[in-house]
């Protein structure tokens, strides 16, 4: 693996705590495989509860000095660490690709994302306010300073390896807060090297951690470590709520980005092409795999027919490989159980009825490859409809009035992303104001960037990261009630 890189010391396959390099692990090692080819990529250690605590307390040590590092040092090591990012963006997508299977176009474009939270961050750590206000009684003065968490614990997912780490760690650190980071277990190698990265930034150490183990060990110290003040977490729903509870005991505050059922609606006054291109762009990126990707798609009676036909035919042409091979646009999906889902759901639809457009199947090169998929004649009934499914299938549901459109798009426990698809202003205000969704995408299946609060509502989670909202979520209030001199 380091050969392919062009700096091969950027491959780590050791965790990253108090600033050195823990290459074993009291809990053993484990294998690390690559979802295109099968190739192993890696070994690398599990530590133990016992690992993950003494990280936490060299994130406590840490944090002392770093809150005091005055808010421009913070922004000019995050700068540091954004140029360093930047420079070695190559190196980071081959990374991703070779961990997590998306095409290599797409993986560098999840670096530039990645990279821009902490550009974001480095620009507002300089802009932490409070308040003053007039006390309700002569003499005295109400002041609101804005505070550092403290110790961070993030859990983060495998479908963006870089980005789902920086969206946390930069308004941390710019906060004031330090971290200790527990990535996927199947996409440690970019996390490890933005680590890396970290340390030639010169960000001192102990104020960034990656442990690396067995999720169901670890998590516990994660959620339940006095030390720990906050948790962030991106992934599932169940574990959410899982990671939730454990945090309970010790009353942390927690950020929640969970999973999602988004619904794409194309109404009969859409720009056709647009909402082919739409549903394209946030149904079939990472292959599907991503929790704002549209899981649903209601199309109007009068535009239904063509909107089929156009996105099957698109569907079809889609290029699926190894994401380092030329033009390939659709990757393998991460593992067998995230195939065998796609699959249950797509027989199940069949047996209830929905009709195959384009795949359907796996891909005839085998592994963990899949035919991107249409379906059209889906209802409400089917699983595809009312469970996340992750993969490259595209659920296609008639629809005739709006109110009709409306009530299907929000029978569901989540309200992560929604999309609409009209020409017609007022019935854009109108259905954005009914649907219960943190986001939605209005003539765009693209709505992720750092200038905007990204988040759910319902079942989706809490909190929202990126934006001028998301360094808050790593901010505690103090108020001062001052009297005299
Ligand atoms: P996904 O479907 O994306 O794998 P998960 O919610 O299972 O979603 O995983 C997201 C992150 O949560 C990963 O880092 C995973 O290792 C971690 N995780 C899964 N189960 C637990 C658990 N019981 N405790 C702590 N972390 C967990």
């Amino acid at each position: 693996v380091p050969s392919i890189l062009s700096d091969p010391t950027l491959f780590k396959s050791a965790a990253y705590v108090d600033g050195a390099w823990i290459s074993q692990g009291k809990a053993g090692s484990y294998e690390l495989f690559n979802p295109s080819t099968g190739d192993r990529l890696a070994v690398l250690p599990k530590l133990d509860r016992g690992e993950v605590a003494q990280a936490i307390a060299a994130a406590h040590d840490a944090y002392g000095a770093w809150r005091q590092v005055p808010a421009k040092t913070r922004s000019i090591f995050l700068r540091r660490w954004f140029d360093l990012i930047t420079e070695n963006a190559e190196d980071l997508a081959r990374l991703i690709v070779l961990e997590e299977g998306k095409p290599f176009a797409e993986a560098k474009g999840e670096v530039a994302y990645a990279a821009s939270f902490i550009e974001w961050f480095a620009e507002e750590a300089k802009r932490i306010r409070g308040d003053i206000m007039a006390a309700p009684e002569k003499g005295g003065r109400i002041v609101v300073l804005k505070e550092p968490v403290g110790v961070c614990a993030a859990i983060t997912p495998w479908n963006f390896p870089a980005a789902m780490i920086t969206r946390k760690a930069a308004p941390a650190l710019a906060a004031g807060c330090t971290m200790v980071v527990k990535p996927a277990e199947q996409t440690p190698l970019t996390a490890l090297a933005l680590a890396e990265l970290a340390e030639r930034a010169g960000i001192p150490k102990g104020v960034f951690n990656v442990v690396l183990g067995k999720s169901r060990d670890i998590g516990p110290e994660l959620t339940g470590n006095v030390l720990v003040r906050k948790i962030t977490f991106t992934g599932s729903t169940e574990v959410g709520s899982l990671l939730l509870s454990q945090a309970a005991a010790t009353i942390k505050k927690a950020s929640m980005e969970l999973g999602g059922n988004a619904p794409l609606i194309v109404f009969d006054d859409a720009d056709l092409d647009q909402a082919v291109d739409g549903m394209l762009a946030t149904k079939y990126r990472n292959t599907g795999q991503a929790c704002i990707s549209a899981n649903r798609a209601y199309v109007q009676a009068g535009i239904h027919d063509r909107f089929v036909e156009k996105l099957a035919q698109r569907v079809c042409a889609l290029k699926v490989g190894d994401g380092f091979e030329d033009g390939v646009q659709q990757g393998p999906l991460i593992d067998e159980a995230a195939l065998a889902k796609v699959e249950d759901h797509i027989s199940d639809a069949l047996a209830k009825g929905a009709s195959l457009h384009s795949g359907g199947r796996r891909h005839a090169r085998g592994g963990l490859f899949f035919e991107p998929t249409v379906m059209s004649g889906v209802t409400s009934e089917m699983r595809v409809t009312r469970e996340e499914t992750f993969g490259p299938v595209a659920p296609v549901i008639r629809f005739d009035s709006e109110a009709e459109a409306v009530a299907m798009a929000n029978d569901t426990e989540f309200g992560l992303a929604a999309y609409l698809f009209s020409r017609d202003a007022a019935r854009i205000w109108r259905v954005a104001a009914a649907i219960e969704a943190g986001m939605i995408g209005i003539n765009t299946g693209l709505i992720s960037n750092e200038v905007a609060p990204f988040g759910g509502i319902k079942q989706s989670g809490i909190g929202r990261e990126g934006s001028i909202y998301g360094i808050e979520e790593f901010l505690e209030m103090k108020y001062l009630a001052w009297h005299g001199a």
